[in-house]
């Protein structure tokens, strides 16, 4: 996760943007763990571990909030920071490691860090704006094409599977732990019995029903593998950790309070899982399969964050890939390269969007908005086909229940007033 969406019982029934900027406006404090962990709640968590020959810094906010985490935390100590570990590779943990970073300091993360790095600055041209309209902020500015190896790696040590040091008297074990990421990582004091688990837990800290995951997320990622997912949840509960810290939101604290979270939450992502792999082995399309699966109400999370019908395309994708079976789907001319010829047939693109009209008046805003596509194939400033497409986005954004889902639909109902205005 890369921000935090924060929901409060009295926001549920409100546009989630609106409860996204709420959360934003709340006065940021430094929260005391324990005795010797410190926590600045940002866009994303910042930890501070004080030992007695200093201390160990754990992801370092986004970069705007990073100075801010800084401050909060260096008031709590001063002492020099040894280590920086890095959770993942996430901007939202990243931004801040030049702040932090001191003569000697050492920069752990998993090895999968290096290329989800390389990742993000190899595409950062088709991920930029799609991460604008996912977080509601501008499109940053792509630069130069970085390369495939390109970006710049912080990190001084890398591990594979474990990694583990002693700093002051504090034993600190590290997990290959992925999930949201290849490279996620878990930190583990066996001392005081806590660990932070970065954002394998996504919608954590908000009030329950918390949100299902993005076990693919629609802004454009690499398939997040379920069980992988699931395997990781298993490695934290297996440690029987006293305190649960979360890269986003509040932490949880109590074996019993963690176990019953982490489980569920693993429990769906491996119910999505395998109810999307039967359906594949049953020979079922992935249309089918994303409207037939329902997570269970038993497991109360909410599709704030994740929706389960992307999850379960992005597992059944992730598992087989683009090619649908169908012969059609094979060469290079999509369905919409006979929109036009249909809307011939149909007796042009007023009657098609006369259809979408009726459709949205029959309850099937998706349906009218497949309709408008087709005729706006033809007649990409048709008006009438423009304002039915304007009607069934703002049909389902009043349906939606989840911020990303928001910020596309709000992306569509902006391009087709711009389209109408420019006429
Ligand atoms: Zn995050």
């Amino acid at each position: 996760m890369l921000r935090i969406f924060r929901r409060t019982s009295a926001v549920l029934s409100v546009c989630v943007g609106m409860a996204f900027s709420l959360w934003a406006q709340e006065p940021r404090k430094v929260v005391k763990i324990n005795d010797s962990i410190y926590m600045a709640p940002m866009g994303s968590n910042v930890y501070l571990v004080m030992t007695s020959e200093g201390n160990v810094v754990i992801d370092t906010a986004p970069e705007r909030d990073a100075r801010e985490a800084k401050e909060l935390l260096t008031a709590v100590s001063q002492a020099p920071v040894k280590y920086i570990i890095l959770t993942h590779g996430h901007a939202d943990h990243i931004g801040g490691i030049n702040l932090w970073k001191q003569p000697g300091t050492q920069i752990i993360a998993q090895r999968n860090y290096v290329e989800l790095l390389n990742y993000v600055a190899r595409l950062d041209g088709f991920f930029s704006p799609r991460n604008a309209v996912v977080f509601k902020g501008p499109a940053h500015a792509a630069g130069t094409w970085a390369g495939n190896y390109g970006a710049t790696i912080d990190a001084t040590i890398l591990f594979d599977e474990k990694y583990e040091f002693t700093l002051g008297g504090v034993k600190f074990e590290l997990f290959s732990t992925p999930g949201e990421t290849p490279d996620h990582l878990t930190v583990w004091l066996p001392g005081s019995r806590v660990a932070f688990i970065g954002d394998n837990y996504a919608g954590i800290g908000v009030p329950e029903p918390m949100s299902f995951p993005n076990i693919y997320a629609i802004r454009g990622t690499k398939p997040r593998p379920a069980l992988d997912w699931a395997k990781s949840i298993d490695t934290v509960l297996k440690l029987k950790p006293e305190i649960v810290l979360n890269g986003h939101g509040d932490p949880i604290f109590g074996q019993e309070e963690i176990t019953r979270r982490l489980t569920r939450y693993r429990d769906a992502i491996l119910y999505v899982h395998d109810e999307t792999v039967k359906g594949m082995n049953a020979g079922e399309d992935v249309y089918t399969l994303m409207q037939e699966i329902k997570l269970p109400a038993s497991y109360n999370l909410s599709q704030l964050f994740g929706k389960v019908s992307w999850s379960v395309r992005g597992i059944y994708e992730g598992y087989a890939g683009w090619f649908d079976g169908n012969p059609a789907s094979m060469y290079e001319e999509p369905p919409s390269s006979v929109y036009p010829d249909l809307v011939k047939l149909a007796g042009g693109p007023d009657r098609v969007a006369q259809l979408a009209a009726e459709k949205l008046q029959s309850g099937k805003p998706v349906e009218a908005l497949h309709l408008t596509d087709v005729a706006l194939a033809s007649d990409p400033r048709n008006a009438a086909a423009l304002n039915a497409r304007i009607k069934a986005l703002e049909t389902l954004l009043d349906r939606s229940q989840n911020y990303i889902e928001d910020g596309w639909l709000r992306l569509g109902i902006q391009k087709a007033k711009d389209t109408l205005a420019a006429q």
